[in-house]
């Protein structure tokens, strides 16, 4: 049976744990952090994220790649969800995108980044159709519908991608050295026929230039009454390009900033007041809602903003997915297998 190593155990190493369990083979994984690293200021970046499965929508973002690896992902998920037992939220039942009406001529240049398949083009939607389909959203906003988009709740996939997978686990347990065939940590050497290295920021070195881009979020829970956030929503605006995304708990999650910084000190004054009045300019009703909470994390991304894989004999690295973990991780899984199979042990 085939002795697989994995460093890092956030959102890459855990569904490539997943992947290799079921393909029969012996998993060990060695994570820096905790099994449940609540609030803690450098956890995996997945912790942190929206969770937002967007292909078209982060064309703008990622051009074709993203938009070709992000559908793969959304036909996978499911699957996934299956094989973890349904035991974290799964929607999808499309996402929207919104303008001011007097945003409209940035609105539409945007749009123009967004050019995906006929099949998955922006909607456009009347203000009785928005209304009917979001109505906590502000009366007489532009939207579009991309129907084939989704999202999950990132906290609850990580624990449920942990629990189904029976692997060696080792958590507080940062790995030192990353080899062809062998992982060094707080546990010694140890010898593997295969290993990933998927330790996100972690993984920086002369061959993974990585650097990490800040990126602030908050979550709020709605007044009673409100009406409630249906599916991710994101206004395109020339200066605030905010999210709204529902939890299953009725909260909602905006975010979120994007800093080319590596600080993770906690959110600064002007990143709250303009992600929320954004959000407030769109949903009215957020007003009365309550700050649950705030987080910050630093995605992994690679000069071109891309992800990559690359393989060796015994070792394969995945890094950079940057703002696209969630939507592009089960391809670069199926992908990362792939190359495996091509090459010699
Ligand atoms: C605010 C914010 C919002 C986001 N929203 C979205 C979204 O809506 N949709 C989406 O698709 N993506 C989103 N992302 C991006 C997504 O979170 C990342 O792309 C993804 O988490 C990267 O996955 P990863 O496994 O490579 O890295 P991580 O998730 O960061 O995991 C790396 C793991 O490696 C461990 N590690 C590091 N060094 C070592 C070591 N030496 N030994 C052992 N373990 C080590 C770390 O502790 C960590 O657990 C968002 C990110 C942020 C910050």
């Amino acid at each position: 049976m085939m002795r697989i190593g994995i460093a890092g155990g956030g959102l890459m190493g855990r569904l490539m744990a997943l992947w290799c369990g079921q393909q029969g083979w012996e998993v060990s994984v060695r994570e820096a952090g905790p099994p449940d690293p609540a609030n803690m200021t450098d956890r995996a970046a997945a912790f942190t994220s929206a969770g937002m499965l967007s292909p078209a929508a982060e064309m703008e973002a990622g051009g074709p790649r993203v938009y070709e690896m992000g559908l793969r992902s959304l036909a996978l998920w499911p699957g996934i969800h299956r094989a973890c037992g349904a035991r974290f939220d799964l929607r999808l039942s499309g996402s929207l995108l919104i303008s001011h009406p007097t945003d409209r001529s940035s609105a539409d240049r945007i749009l123009r980044h967004i050019q995906p398949s006929a099949e998955h083009a922006p909607q456009p939607l009347s203000h009785e159709e928005l209304a009917r389909m979001e109505p906590a959203l502000k009366p007489r906003l532009c939207g579009w519908l991309l129907p084939h988009e989704g999202h999950l709740f990132p906290i609850e996939a990580l624990a449920a991608l942990r629990d189904s997978t029976p692997a060696d686990w080792a958590f507080d347990c940062p790995v030192t050295r990353v080899a062809p065939g062998a992982l060094e940590s707080s546990r010694g050497l140890e010898q593997f026929d295969w290993v990933f290295d998927c330790r996100g920021l972690g993984g920086r070195g002369q061959d993974m230039p990585l650097r990490g881009v800040r990126g602030e979020i908050f979550t709020l829970r709605p007044a009673s009454g409100s009406p409630p956030i249906g599916r991710p929503i994101r206004l395109l605006h020339p200066r605030w390009r905010v999210y709204l995304v529902p939890r299953p708990d009725g909260h909602l999650v905006v975010g979120a900033t994007e800093i080319e910084s590596e600080d993770r000190s906690a959110p600064s004054v002007q990143s709250c007041l303009e992600l929320l009045s954004a959000a407030f300019s769109v949903v009215p009703s957020l007003a009365e809602a309550r700050i649950v909470s705030s987080d910050i994390n630093l995605r992994p991304a690679l000069p071109d903003n891309l992800p990559v894989i690359q393989t060796q004999p015994g070792l394969t690295r995945i890094n950079g997915l940057f703002r696209h973990g969630w939507l592009l991780a089960p391809a670069l899984m199926e992908d990362a297998g792939r190359a495996m199979a091509c090459s010699p042990a």
